[in-house]
């Protein structure tokens, strides 16, 4: 089982991160932590040398803060990451976020930023792990537009069921699903009919845990894997290895 998604480099975790990680060893197969920025991404490396091949990075810059994004910042991030593209696993977090970006000219801009990674994924053939809110078509056609990325992830994918058909048509285009599944029912409703061979599992921590309060972390994401096999009406069993194999695929791990 793998945890495909998260931030354990977050302050949230500098007390116990130790111990989430030793709860997840005992669990999982491997865990991939998401930089979303300059800063965050050095962390995120860092992380990943203290826990070798069980914590994976990936180098990103979020969607929602890319807007405040400088010129300076950006190239910054663009060097850093291509300095560092042997030991990443993929490029992400990067998208586009229309939930929280509503003015025209910020979502113009996210999407500029957004182009300069896909960019960078398409010419050094990395994965791309995208956070998409709300503007999940609008992602799909661009990405779809180029031939060299060889694999694309809709993280936390909330979209339609009618996109999620055309991300199926993919072999390489998956779309993770989160422990919130567990209470979502557009979540629940959503899955029925994605295909196994797409999906990929994750928990965003320390985001999108049972409640609000909560902290999320990535052991829970047995959690994602137990309500997929249940909705599916499957064996978990089933449910974790081919999303396992599907992760171990995309990221090389
Ligand atoms: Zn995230």
């Amino acid at each position: 089982m793998i945890d495909t998604h998260c931030h354990i480099d977050f302050e949230e975790y500098d007390k116990d991160r130790n111990e989430i990680i030793t709860r997840a060893k005992d669990k999982l197969d491997a865990v991939i932590v998401s930089g979303i920025g300059y800063e965050s991404n050095k962390g995120v490396l860092e992380l990943s040398n203290e826990y070798k091949n069980f914590i994976y990075p990936s180098f990103g810059y979020h969607p929602v803060s890319s807007q405040k994004c400088s010129e300076e910042e950006l190239k910054l991030t663009h060097s850093h990451l291509i300095e560092n593209l042997d030991d990443i696993v993929a490029i992400g977090e990067v998208g586009m976020d229309y939930y929280y970006v509503k003015d025209k000219a910020l979502r113009e801009k996210q999407k500029e930023i957004f182009l300069t990674f896909i960019d960078i994924a398409n010419e050094y053939e990395k994965p791309l792990l995208m956070h998409v809110r709300d503007c999940e078509k609008k992602a799909l056609n661009i990405v779809e537009e180029y031939d060299n990325i060889p694999y694309v992830v809709f993280h936390c994918y909330s979209g339609s069921k009618k996109t999620a058909k055309r991300i199926m048509n993919h072999d390489n285009y998956f779309m993770s699903f989160s422990t919130m599944l567990c209470y979502s029912e557009p979540h629940q409703e959503l899955i029925r009919n994605i295909s196994l061979d797409n999906i990929l599992t994750e928990t965003d921590s320390p985001y999108l845990a049972m409640t609000k309060e909560e902290r999320n972390e990535p052991v829970n994401v047995v959690n994602a894997v137990k309500k997929i096999a249940e909705i599916q009406n499957k064996d978990v069993e089933t449910v974790d290895r081919v999303t396992t194999d599907n992760a171990r695929k995309v990221f090389e791990i």
